[in-house]
């Protein structure tokens, strides 16, 4: 089992012009940058594990692509979180409406996930959550070996890397395997807490933290962000999702006038999010016009 290269494509904004890597048409089921972390478990052979184990938010992306993988490796997959909502159990949708259809077995209480840790066995893999883990650096690596290729391919004379983060996992193993800065901003907590994961996985090259004039908080909603999701949309063609990269093109935007280069964005997928995240939106948006 292999993932073969993502595509490379130029677009333009607003007389701009962008590269973006289309992590997101990885594979129709296995994609995104969560399929570069879970990478290595995919094309290693793990001959004592039956089953993984993981934990996280209810609709997180890293969830839904470890279901996959569980079903490619003939695993089972437990999940645990904090709490899955009355209105989510009976209509289930996106990330949780297809991971348990990938057999996910759901564990509602974080209480019961540190005592399966405490009796962790050997047939059990555990997946930190989101994905933060050295293990996703082989993945990410190919990642950074498919974008020497495509900016020589292309001849790029300066190129830059842009790409929002979560735990930042994906940005830091980037930085270390390029040549060329990487910059991103941080979408789960500040720049310190950003700038503290990295050094929890590595030492070395950090990427750059870049920050937007206003702050943006996780998982909320942004109307002027969606406006510039849309503009996206109507602009370059492309769906982004609707979680991380709203928040990031917010600040390359903010940014752009000062970085010298080539912008590359890379977009990291999490569309199947972007169910629940456009019906919350649409709600709002109804709401504010007053229909
Ligand atoms: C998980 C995820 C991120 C954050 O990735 P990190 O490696 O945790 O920084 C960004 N965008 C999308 C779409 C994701 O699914």
């Amino acid at each position: 089992m292999s993932l073969s290269p993502s595509p490379f494509q130029k677009h333009c904004l607003n007389g701009t012009t962008f590269y973006i890597k289309r992590d997101d048409l990885l594979d129709p089921n296995f994609s995104g940058n969560k399929a570069r972390k879970f990478y290595h478990f995919l094309v290693h052979d793990f001959p004592h594990i039956t089953r993984v184990i993981s934990y996280g938010s209810n609709q997180s992306n890293a969830m839904y692509s470890l279901s996959v993988l569980a079903q490619m490796k003939g695993w089972e997959f437990l999940y645990y979180c904090d709490h899955i909502p009355k209105t989510l159990k009976e209509n289930p949708s996106g990330n949780y409406k297809y991971a348990l259809q990938n057999n996910m077995k759901i564990m509602e209480s974080i209480h019961k996930y540190d005592d399966s840790l405490k009796q962790m066995d050997s047939v059990s893999l555990h997946v930190e959550e989101g994905g933060r883990q050295k293990e996703a650096e082989e993945g990410i690596r190919l990642l950074a070996d498919e974008l020497l290729f495509d900016i020589a391919h292309v001849g790029i004379e300066q190129p830059y890397i842009f790409l929002p983060s979560g735990t930042g996992t994906t940005a830091l193993f980037l930085q270390k395997h390029l040549p060329y800065p990487v910059f991103t901003c941080s979408c789960v907590g500040d720049s310190v807490y950003l700038q503290k994961q990295f050094e929890m996985l590595a030492e070395g090259h950090f990427p750059t933290i870049l920050t937007s004039e206003k702050k943006y908080h996780y998982g909320k909603l942004y109307v002027e962000l969606y406006v510039l999701w849309e503009t996206l949309r109507r602009e370059m063609g492309i769906e982004f999702d609707l979680v991380y990269d709203p928040v990031g093109w917010k600040v390359l935007l903010e940014h752009l006038q000062y970085l010298r280069g080539t912008p590359i964005y890379i977009h990291q997928g999490g569309l199947l999010g972007n169910v629940s995240m456009e019906e919350r939106y649409k709600r709002k948006i109804t709401i504010i016009n007053g229909q």
